[in-house]
């Protein structure tokens, strides 16, 4: 059993509370590579933000959990390096599905879990968070729970239809599992393809799709019902069309790859939400930049010679966010 603490990490305890009162929301930024957390940090560091790195049960599997876990505390330790004195950094599971893996993180040192029984039964789903609820404030870990069911593929996390959150569940929700934060469902999605052409109209200028408006009704609705509560926003990337373009420019084929417009999470995060996940944008940001670079250069092989501009395009993704979309910037 190894505590977050020894590790320099810290819960989400604190930074929500300041979030949510101050109109901003923490990034949730998931990581699978060194390239990925390297470019995490830096951005972290420069903009003086707090970060969750999140791990889903995606990365334990592609990386190594053990691996992921010292990288996240090589992640401290390379914020004092650059210049930070107190880094907060957050390390957390996304995603989990059972007590047993919750339980298997909280002991090998990350500061905060989520148990994702929103695929269960209203009182299941409420069991379960309790169960990993009583096991993880022993230790003082910080457990995010989940009403409510996200569309898309995301890891091993798919659904096909969404479910929006019910206002009127939230309280007993709350109440009853101890949980410290909820995750929503008001029309976000996982993945690069958040939406179906079908459900989109088509900007007549650009061709490009135009998605269907986030529930803010529900968000408020929610607001109201647990004032100053930690709200959570899963599958919130934009997926940004340059990126896209890049991508299919380069050889790709993502046609019609759609996301959350940018302005609607400035919004969210203004209001309780105030931890907002961003993977897929992050994966093509990466994908961008190793596409051009190998089709400029086809003689090259080396893969730093690659991998450090995909790190570079991930940083500038990181901090756009951080300053002109979630507004953490400072925030330390
Ligand atoms: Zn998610």
């Amino acid at each position: 059993m190894v505590s977050y603490k020894e590790l320099g990490l810290v819960n989400t305890r604190e930074m929500f509370a300041k979030a949510v009162k101050g109109g901003y929301a923490i990034p949730a930024f998931n990581f699978n590579t060194m390239e990925q957390m390297q470019a995490i940090v830096q951005a972290a560091v420069e903009t003086k933000s707090p970060v969750i790195m999140q791990v889903s049960k995606g990365a334990r599997n592609y990386a190594n959990a053990t691996i992921l876990r010292y990288m996240a505390q090589g992640a401290v330790e390379y914020a004092k390096e650059l210049g930070c004195a107190n880094p907060q950094i957050v390390l957390h599971l996304d995603h989990g599905d059972t007590f047993e893996l919750c339980k298997d993180c909280i002991d090998m040192g990350f500061s905060s879990v989520m148990i994702d029984g929103s695929s269960l039964p209203y009182e299941e789903n409420i069991a379960l968070a309790k169960k990993v609820v009583d096991y993880a404030h022993k230790y003082d870990v910080t457990v995010e729970a989940e009403l409510g069911v996200l569309a898309g593929v995301e890891d091993e996390v798919s659904s096909a239809v969404s479910h929006y959150t019910k206002p009127e569940e939230v309280i007993d929700f709350s109440q009853r599992s101890g949980c410290d934060s909820l995750a929503i469902s008001i029309g976000t999605s996982h993945g690069a393809y958040k939406f179906t052409p079908a459900q989109c109209t088509r900007d007549p200028k650009t061709g490009k799709l135009v998605p269907p408006p986030l529930a803010f009704n529900i968000l408020h609705e929610i607001e109201k019902k647990l004032p100053g509560f930690p709200i959570v926003l899963h599958g919130s990337s934009s997926v940004p069309q340059e990126e896209v373009d890049t991508i299919n420019k380069y050889g790709g084929k993502l046609p019609d790859a759609v996301g959350i417009p940018e302005e609607q999470l400035r919004e969210a995060a203004k209001s309780a939400v105030c931890k907002i996940n961003i993977d897929s944008d992050s994966r093509l940001a990466m994908t961008a930049a190793i596409r051009k670079y190998l089709a400029e250069n086809p003689s090259h092989f080396d893969p730093r010679q690659y991998l450090k501009p995909a790190r570079e395009n991930m940083k500038k993704m990181y901090i756009h966010k951080i300053v002109n979309v979630l507004g953490s910037n400072n925030k330390l």
